[in-house]
């Protein structure tokens, strides 16, 4: 009859996607600032990972995984209470009524601030790590709610796969697309603020006289193509409302994507608010190549497949 007076330290690790949007119509802005959009997100390999590590004293900590594939040093991520990671973890803590006490080490591999939801990333890894470590036995429903409480994409890091979102984004429906497509990301050496850009396209627009409609739903001929794989088909069907603003932002993103077109790519594309390019490939050997022609201009890029699996526990260890 072994009687344990405190229990040992434990450790969650959880993985989640990048994301990419194949199709991202905006409307205007509404009066709470947002703006109303549809989407379609497609969950790519490139993986955040969050180690949550239960500590003896309380509060939430935070730092960045030496095993990070970004220049750390180069980057401008907040390690108090504007991370998105502490946010998850706190807002776990406070829903679930559980005494915190726990560590947050989170690797870094999406570009910070590339239009690819790398915090949003955090967050829902943070929030299935939390889940697991204090056994809150929350649902699938009540975990993708409080996710939408952090972020429009942080719903979507949870679900993975590719999916239709409405809303803000948070309003999921998933795809059922599971055939493989392959990407080439090309990543920029600077950010571009998301607000700063959904701020550009409505500058733009209201320069133009442009009233936006309402976006209600996605092109129906891009959810088959994403369905059956079929990377020619999608090719025509690529779309960011966004893309103008974050090109007028960023002028350089031009040459990217026009030299993308011109080197074998299918299609280019900026990744929801930029300035992560986004380069669609006939398949796994085309991408190999276009990123070994990119390193040959000095530009590294990536080679990615999706959709992928949404937040997943890596392992789960009493230390
Ligand atoms: P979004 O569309 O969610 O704004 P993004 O992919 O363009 O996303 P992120 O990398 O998620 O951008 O980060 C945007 C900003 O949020 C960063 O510049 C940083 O200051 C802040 N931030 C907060 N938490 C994190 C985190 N865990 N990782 C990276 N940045 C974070």
């Amino acid at each position: 009859m072994g009687t344990m007076s405190t229990p040992r330290p434990r450790s969650v690790k959880v993985k989640a996607p990048g994301k990419v949007n194949v199709s991202l119509r905006v409307g205007p802005a509404r009066p709470d600032g947002y703006h109303s959009v549809a989407s379609v997100y497609l969950a790519v390999s490139l993986f955040e990972e969050v180690t949550a590590t239960s500590t003896p004293e309380p509060g939430v900590t935070v730092s960045l995984s030496p095993d990070s594939t970004l220049d750390l040093d180069e980057l401008d991520i907040p390690l108090d209470e504007r991370n998105l990671a502490v946010r998850a973890a706190r807002l776990m803590a406070e829903v679930t009524e559980r005494p915190t006490g726990v560590h947050l080490e989170i690797t870094k591999r999406v570009p910070v601030a590339g239009g690819m939801g790398g915090g949003s990333a955090d967050a829902a890894a943070t929030l299935l790590a939390c889940d697991a470590l204090w056994g809150s036995g929350l649902s699938k429903e009540e975990l993708a709610h409080l996710a939408a409480e952090l972020g429009a994409d942080v719903p979507f890091a949870l679900l993975g796969g590719a999916a239709v979102g409405l809303g803000v984004g948070d309003q999921l429906s998933p795809a059922l697309a599971t055939t493989r497509l392959d990407w080439v990301l090309v990543p920029a050496e600077y950010g571009l603020s998301t607000p700063r850009v959904f701020a550009e396209l409505d500058r733009l627009r209201a320069a133009e006289g442009f009233d936006a409609p309402e976006p209600t739903d996605v092109e129906p001929g891009i959810l088959t193509a994403l369905r059956s794989g079929d990377s020619g088909g999608l090719r025509h069907l690529l779309v960011n409302d966004l893309q103008r603003a974050a090109v007028e932002l960023a002028p350089q993103l031009r040459d990217t994507l026009g030299w993308a077109d011109s080197h074998g790519a299918l299609a280019s594309i900026v990744s929801g608010s930029g300035p992560t390019v986004a380069l669609l490939a006939v398949d796994a050997a085309a991408a190999q190549d276009l990123v070994d022609s990119f390193a040959r201009q000095g530009v590294e890029a990536l080679a990615v497949h999706g959709p992928v699996a949404g937040a997943k526990i890596v392992s789960d260890t009493v230390l």
